[in-house]
This record gives C-alpha cells, structure tokens and sequence, in this order.
C-alpha cells in the first residue's frame, strides 16, 4: 500500500493513510485525503479558503479517478461547496458522465445534500483586493471600483501570475489489492477569468490513472497539462516501457514543443507505477513531495527531481 501527494497534502495523509490500513479502496482513500486540505483555510491554492476568481468568485476544480476500470469525475469552476473532490467522487459514481461544471455542478452538489456555503474567507479576500490593486491600474475599474465588464480579458492578461499565486493538491494511492486511484483538487489560477478550467478537472491532462501501468497527477501552468496531455502522457510512456523518471521526463520534454520560453514552463508532477515506485517531479527547484507505504508509521517528504522541458 502506498499513498503520495504535493507536500500540501500532508495534512490529508493521515486521513488517506487510515482508509488503506483498514482495507479500504484506493479510490476511497484519496477522496478521504483530499477533503482535509480542501477544509483547511490557510491553503489558498484549494477548497475553502482558496483565492478567488477576478470578480473575487472562488472557483473549484477537482477530478478523481479510478485505475481499475478507468472511471472518472469531475466538476469545474464549482462555486459555494468546499468539498469539489466529492462531488467529482459522486459524478463518478452515481451519473453517466465524467465533468459537470459551474451551475449544473453545483445543482448537484446541493441535491447530493451537501451544504452550500461562502469559500471566500477574509486572508483570502485581502489578498485578491492586494492583488488587483497592485496589478490593475485605475482605468479597469469603474466608479465603484469594480473591474469594468469590457475590461475582464485584459484584466486576466495583467493580474494572474501562476508563479505566485497558485497551487493544486494531488494524491496517488495503490491499495492492497493492487488498485490505483488519483484525486486533484484546487482554486486553480487565482484572478483567473471566471469560469476558466485548468487541468485539474480535465482526465488525461491533470490527472490521469491505470491500474495496468502507474498514475500521475499535475500541479503548476494547467493550459500546458491541458494541450500535452500531460497525465495520460506518462501513463502511455510507462505504457510503452519507460521507467517512472523517464516516463515523467519525457512529459515534461512534451511540454518543450509547446514553444514558450522554458522559464514560462511552470509544471510539477506526482507519479506512481504499478510496482508501488513512486516519484515526485518539477521544473523548479527545492519542491518536495510527501509519501507513505507499508512499514511506515508517518508520512516522510522527498525531494523532487528538477526536470526541463527543453525538446
Ligand atoms: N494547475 C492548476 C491550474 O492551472 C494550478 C496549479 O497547480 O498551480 O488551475
């Protein structure tokens, strides 16, 4: 058994951790892992608490998947839920579709029962205030300060900034039984147009699992997962036989033939085989991530291995 994620998973682990140890599925495991880091306030990058939208609208994305039969949910630019995993969980189970998103998402989420509730919390209204302030001059807005509808575009063009103000949570599980389930969950890009998807919610791009080959699940520039296909993409190289690292490297030279400079490449990866190896992999330097597996009785960080993305 083994569980992963990005280091802001940590506090989900022992959620997660808990479900594999009593027998639990994959699938069950990384749902349970997500939800404390959507709940936790001061993780601006997922859940409640997660920075807003440009009109200061928090935004969801979240997809889960299950490696046994490739079944998958998702929900996008989810609005007023915090638990956007379990939802996607739901779409998963229970309608014969993969993504529901913005009102149809949240219909769902409140005939599921779930309680509908403002994410926006104060630190992070403050810092989209901050933001915009410092990055939108005067003319966008009108006399009562609001960003001008005709000015949205350009607004998204000058006051997102993914280096600063993003973050993604990913967890990858194996269980004892062999199957692999991934679970992703966000704000996604905070200031970003509204009703913009990143990768997250889209399988094969931010998040993709296959029992028969290994899991990946992506955090950092979601319009790059979104036109690689980054997720699925390691999944086929571990398909056409590459080792972990290798399958990861050769997503991220994918992301070479995108043409951007390679510094405006942003990509981060969390991925797993069907052996239990498991790898954590960035563009940046000095980013960890966090794993548990048999045998350990809390969960240990580990360095990521800095990849480019040159072709
Ligand atoms: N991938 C996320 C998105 O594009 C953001 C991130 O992971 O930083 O929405």
């Amino acid at each position: 058994m083994i569980l992963i994620a990005s280091a802001n998973g940590e506090v989900g682990m022992a959620a997660g951790w808990a479900v594999l140890q009593a027998g639990g599925s994959a699938l069950d495991a990384v749902e349970a892992a997500t939800r404390p880091v959507e709940a936790n306030p001061d993780d601006h990058s997922v859940g409640y608490g997660g920075y807003p939208n440009l009109l200061g609208e928090v935004e969801l994305d979240a997809s889960i998947m299950d490696g046994a039969r490739l079944r998958a949910g998702a929900v996008g630019a989810l609005r007023g839920f915090r638990h956007p995993i379990s939802v996607a969980r739901q779409v998963l189970e229970q309608l014969p579709h993969v993504l529901l998103v913005g009102e149809g998402a949240a219909r769902f989420a409140a005939e599921l029962g779930m309680a509908a509730e403002n994410l926006l919390t104060a630190p992070a209204e403050q810092a989209w205030r901050a933001g915009l302030a410092g990055r939108l001059p005067d003319e966008f807005r009108d006399a009562q300060g609001q960003i001008m509808e005709r000015m949205l575009a350009r607004a998204t063009r000058l006051a997102t900034d993914p280096e600063r103000v993003a973050g993604t949570v990913n967890f990858i599980a194996q269980d004892a039984a062999g199957h692999i389930a991934s679970a992703v969950s966000t704000s996604g890009w905070a200031w970003k147009y509204p009703g913009r998807l990143g990768d997250s919610p889209i399988i094969g791009a931010g998040n993709y699992a296959d029992d028969r080959y290994g899991a990946a699940a992506c955090t950092g520039w979601g319009e790059l997962a979104m036109r690689a296909g980054t997720a699925h993409s390691v999944v086929l190289y571990l398909k056409a036989g590459y080792a972990l690292e290798d399958a990861c490297r050769e997503a991220f030279r994918d992301l070479g033939a995108l043409g951007l400079p390679p510094e405006q490449c942003i990509m981060s990866m969390v991925a797993l085989d069907r052996h239990g190896r498991h790898c954590g992999v960035s563009t940046s330097p000095g980013r960890s991530y966090v794993y548990q597996a048999d045998g350990m009785a809390a969960p240990a960080q580990l360095p990521r291995l800095v990849l480019g993305t040159q072709v």
